[in-house]
């Protein structure tokens, strides 16, 4: 078996793993980028919307070929049907996530980390109590050869093994992953380009369904269901049934499915070797799912903290662990909030999701002009109903695993 060494290896080019090799390489440091795909970015699983043009342009420039539509407002139709829509001018876009996911990768192998596609991480290199490297497989061939390094970066996904084999506490409850669906739709009548959340049992029991403009007629229509909910019914179930009712007479095209964190944070994203990044570390926004942005947020910090770390010639645990500190510091204790306001807010009856969601709507201060004040709406659906405050305290400390 061959053997090759790099200061650091990724496995998964998607943002977070694009990004960090980016950082990480950047900073001069000999790095190996794999991806298991052929094609990076393909097949997309994703809505693909992201926040504000300066959010997104800390990573890479929006030129227009990577825009499919901006988004100027907020649709929220509550399970009665009600409807609340909110002009929000700079709330964000719909990409070309595939696009986008391969311009990551490209300024990573122009910052100097080699890029290998179809090449699969199979297990971690261990010994002496650290993490030293991955055996990698050629998907093509099936050759396996091992990459040493000092340090491995997890970025692997919804489907990550990589933070087990580190032996980090991770994997995904079933009620904390949305099962999706989702289609392109043609042939719709979209007068402004508003994202559309519709909530409910009939079209997304313990999530919400989706339509996000994708330019001229299209839109992605797509919806995220608790799989614990689901009564029985698949996500494309849900699906079919929601373009119906919202798109009739609409040409459904291509069928994407996928999981989608909507998970609590993990206690640490660090071991000796070893970090975690982006969907993999659970960083998603557990009350949207979105993970983009969060993915190359916790993408930089990785990449600072292994730099640093590399630097010292000391990659612990104890070294690495900075990293989970300004994670939960920048992002993670927000996601906690969030992760609150979720668990009781899904789990509401239609009735009670229908008079919490119009008070709300009109309770100044939580709808902003670039999303969601997370403090404000914990605050909001605890003054609703006071008993939801126990429901609220006991997810503080949910049995977990
Ligand atoms: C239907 C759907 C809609 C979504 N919509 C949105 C949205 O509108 N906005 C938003 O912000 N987020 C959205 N998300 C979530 C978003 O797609 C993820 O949070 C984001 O892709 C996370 O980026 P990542 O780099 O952590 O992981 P990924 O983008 O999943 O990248 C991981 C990569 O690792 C590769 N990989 C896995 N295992 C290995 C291995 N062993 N060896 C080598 N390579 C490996 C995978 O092939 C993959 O390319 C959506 C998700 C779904 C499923």
């Amino acid at each position: 078996m061959d053997t090759c060494t790099f200061d650091v290896v990724v496995i998964g080019a998607g943002p977070a793993g694009s990004r960090a090799a980016s950082r990480i390489a950047g900073a001069g440091r000999r790095v190996l980028l794999l991806e298991k795909r052929e094609r990076i970015g393909f097949p997309v699983r994703c809505a693909e919307a992201v926040g504000p043009r300066e959010d997104v342009e800390r990573y890479l420039t929006l030129d227009d070929s990577l825009v499919s539509s901006p988004i100027h407002g907020v649709l929220v139709a509550s399970p009665g049907g009600e409807r609340f829509e909110s002009q929000m001018r700079d709330i964000g876009f719909i990409i070309d996530r595939e696009l986008f996911d391969r311009r990551l990768a490209e300024a990573a192998g122009r910052n100097g980390a080699e890029v290998r596609t179809g090449h699969q991480a199979v297990r971690l290199l261990t010994g002496n109590g650290r993490i030293h490297g991955v055996t990698v497989r050629e998907c093509n061939s099936g050759a396996e050869y091992d990459v040493r390094s000092s340090v491995v970066v997890g970025a692997d996904g919804i489907e990550a093994l990589s933070p087990r084999w580190a032996g980090l506490k991770h994997s995904f409850r079933p009620d904390e992953i949305f099962s999706c669906a989702q289609k392109l739709v043609s042939g719709l009548d979209i007068p402004r380009p508003f994202m559309e959340f519709h909530l409910g049992e009939r079209f997304a029991p313990g999530g919400y369904a989706w339509v996000f403009p994708k330019g001229g007629d299209r839109a992605n229509v797509g919806v995220g269901v608790n799989p614990s909910r689901a009564r029985g019914k698949t996500a494309v179930d849900y699906l079919e049934e929601f373009i119906s009712h919202r798109c009739p007479g609409g040409t459904r095209h291509r069928l994407i499915g996928g999981g989608c964190s909507v998970a609590r944070g993990l206690p640490t994203l660090a071991t000796d070797g070893y970090v975690v990044v982006g969907e993999a570390g659970h960083q998603n926004n557990p009350f949207s799912g979105g993970g983009i942005i969060n993915a190359l947020e916790g993408a930089d910090m990785a990449a600072e903290t292994i730099t640093a770390a590399l630097d010292s010639g000391d990659v612990s645990k104890r070294s690495l662990d900075a990293y989970s500190r300004s994670w939960k510091k920048a992002v993670g204790r927000t996601n906690d909030t969030f992760y609150r306001a979720a668990r009781i807010f899904y789990s509401l009856p239609d009735g009670e999701m229908d008079g919490l969601i119009r008070k709300l709507i009109r309770t100044p201060g939580i709808v902003h002009s670039k999303g969601v004040n997370p403090s404000r709406m914990v605050l909001a659906i605890m003054m609703h109903r006071p008993s939801l405050v126990f429901k609220l305290f006991g997810s503080l400390f949910p049995s977990r695993r």
